[in-house]
């Protein structure tokens, strides 16, 4: 498919059609929000459907859970968000704009060097040795690295007390984490197992933009797979795969995509790897694979000393399981979708837009159409009736037939549907196929089962 999209692009295709809004628009936005419109609610929810189908409902060794936001701040303490968690920021004294310094690193270097496991004082010695000036203003006078937390802290009760300060997430895998005990014992599973969960999470990100690829409010889906260490980095190999598996079958462009091994890691981590999209902005991270070893529950025991153990019931041995992380945006494979499902075809004079969302994640799975509204949609309204009970459908009336089609292409509907003479006299339909623009006929009682076939994901 056409991927040369400019991001500017998609952002106004978006507004236009209904996907995505500005937040707040009527006050002037609030940067870096943005409001899912009426089909991009239901493309993001198909998405977060198909993530938890694939990785949740087809695993019988993986447990949903849907934690709270707000968590004991010790949470917090036990992560290392509170001490250290926190982007190394530098501000430019000339114009006053802040940077991350690992960023400015990698973009100055192509992304040959590992920025992200530097010191503060290797960072800035690379900086300065390589004269690397501000993206903005081409100065070169830096502040000191400091580090800044993005968490967003808000209070809990009527005193505004720095006792009562508790945070929005910003990851969803703690929920995972803390939850580790509970689900084991409640679904009486044994190790290896895996608990998934998709949620919100809040970033004060000091570097937000691009559209929706960095947002300050965003939804993880993610899951933490528990095992043996002797098993460990098969599951990571594992999940390296299933996770490129996923965004290609759901359909980004294979030669879009690549891993991305990281050669330096966190100190308590034994493997980490991206897989990175190539975005309108380039190649950058998609989503994370990373194995955490038993950094998360020994710290969890021995911050809310409660024992993290898992107790073998066939050898009686107690061993901290070792995790792999999965974690991917939804918003952020949204985009990922949008970017990559847009079409602008030549047909003779005309130019068509369409996007090519693979069905299962189309917002509209079909779209019913009478011919004539004076002759046909009565008929219509009827069976758009029945159809909506089973699939989103949308119904249209207004305009030429040509133009009804190219309103459901540039959404994404997969099928349209046309109620005609033909309807009424003989129980037929027209059926369009968005990619190709070819036509069957069916009868009105295997609309249903055509759909459905042609949908699954
Ligand atoms: P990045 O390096 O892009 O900041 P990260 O390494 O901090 O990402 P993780 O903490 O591993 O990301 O989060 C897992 C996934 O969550 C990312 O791969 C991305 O898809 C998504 N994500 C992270 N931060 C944001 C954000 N600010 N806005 C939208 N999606 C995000």
């Amino acid at each position: 498919m056409s991927n040369d999209i400019k991001m500017e692009k998609i952002v106004n295709l978006c507004k236009q059609y209904g996907f995505v809004f500005p937040g707040s628009e009527i006050y002037g936005g609030f940067a870096n929000t943005w409001d899912f419109g009426p089909v991009g609610v239901e493309l993001k929810n198909n998405i977060k459907k198909a993530w938890w189908k694939r990785f949740v409902q087809e695993d019988p060794k993986t447990f949903g859970v849907d934690a709270a936001i707000l968590m004991n701040p010790k949470v917090w303490q036990a992560s290392g968000h509170v001490e250290s968690f926190g982007d190394p920021k530098m501000d430019c004294k000339k114009c006053k704009q802040r940077f991350r310094a690992d960023t400015l690193i990698e973009e100055f270097s192509n992304g040959e060097v590992a920025a992200e496991a530097m010191s503060n004082e290797e960072l800035e010695k690379y900086i300065e040795d390589n004269h690397i000036t501000c993206p903005n203003c081409n100065g070169f006078d830096w502040t000191k690295i400091r580090k800044f937390n993005p968490m967003f802290k808000t209070t809990r009760g009527t005193l505004e007390d720095d006792a009562d300060v508790v945070y929005l997430r910003p990851e969803t895998c703690q929920g995972e984490y803390v939850n580790f005990l509970n689900v084991q014992r409640t679904t009486r599973t044994k190790v290896p197992f895996a608990i998934a969960q998709i949620g919100k999470s809040f970033r004060n990100e000091i570097t937000p933009g691009n559209f929706l690829f960095r947002t300050i409010e965003f939804e993880q889906m993610e899951l933490q797979k528990f095992s043996k260490e002797e098993d460990s980095m098969g599951y990571y190999e594992e999940y390296k795969r299933k996770a490129m598996e996923f965004a290609v079958d759901l359909g980004l462009d294979k030669e879009k995509l690549r891993y991305h091994d990281h050669d330096k890691l966190a100190h308590y981590a034994k493997a980490a790897c991206d897989i990175q999209y190539n975005f309108p902005i380039g190649w950058e991270e998609l989503n994370g694979i990373h194995h955490r070893g038993v950094w998360d529950l020994s710290r969890h025991s021995e911050f809310s000393g409660k024992k993290m153990e898992y107790q073998d019931p066939d050898t009686n041995e107690k061993y901290v399981p070792n995790v792999i992380e999965y974690s991917i945006g939804a918003d952020r494979l949204t985009l990922a979708v949008l970017c990559n499902s847009y079409e602008e075809e030549k047909i003779g004079d005309d130019i068509r837009e369409v996007m090519h969302f693979h069905p299962f994640i189309a917002p509209y799975k079909v779209a019913i159409l009478p011919l004539v509204k004076k002759f046909h949609s009565n008929k219509a309204k009827e069976i758009y009736k029945i159809i909506s009970k089973s699939f989103m459908a949308t119904y249209d009336e207004t305009g030429s037939i040509g133009k009804r089609y190219r309103r459901q292409d540039i959404i994404g509907t997969p099928y349209c549907i046309t109620v005609d003479d033909e309807t009424l006299n003989n129980e037929t339909v027209t059926v369009r196929n968005r990619d190709d623009m070819s036509q069957i006929t069916l009868k009105l009682e295997e609309i249903k089962e055509y759909i459905n076939k042609n949908i699954e994901f």
